[in-house]
């Protein structure tokens, strides 16, 4: 591994450990329009995701839950990206981000512009992980689209 590849994953892992221990947006929302809930069974994570949407724009994002340092980091980060966004757009972020971590890697100078949810581009190497940082992703899918049941993982 060349030195700046370590120094970006040094760099990746403290922006993960710094939304684990302070996440954005971590409340309830009462006058959320658009909530559920996933559950990851594998790592046992847990969360709810609320949203207010208002012309078809996230007005607001917020969530609650416990979970591993990744499935809270990504909440966290979640929630700071799709904010302000068309819900379209929310959707297709999700889209770009489980094909980021599940897809086989190729030129990033070709990929969508991820912006900071780029950090979790290195939990592709640990399956087991995916689906920790994709379930915040999987439980704004059903938050939207308004699925009765809760989102999982497998
Ligand atoms: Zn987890």
């Amino acid at each position: 591994m060349s030195n700046i590849d370590s120094n970006l994953r040094e760099l990746y892992q403290e922006v993960i450990f710094d939304h684990n221990r302070k996440p954005r947006n971590f409340h309830p929302m009462p006058d959320a329009d658009h909530h559920a809930d996933g559950h990851n069974p594998l790592c046992g994570d847990q969360l709810t995701v609320y949203l207010r949407i208002e012309n078809d724009v996230v007005a607001d994002a917020s969530f609650v839950g416990h979970g591993c340092a990744i499935s809270t980091a990504s909440a966290s980060l979640m929630t700071e990206a799709i904010k302000g966004k068309p819900v379209a757009e929310a959707e297709a972020l999700f889209h770009n981000f489980h094909a980021m971590l599940t897809d086989a890697p190729t030129d990033s100078e070709d990929g969508p512009d991820m912006g900071k949810l780029a950090v979790f581009a290195g939990v592709r190497e640990f399956p087991a992980r995916v689906k920790c940082a994709t379930l915040a992703w999987h439980t704004l899918h059903n938050a939207i689209i308004g699925a009765k049941a809760p989102a999982r993982t497998e």
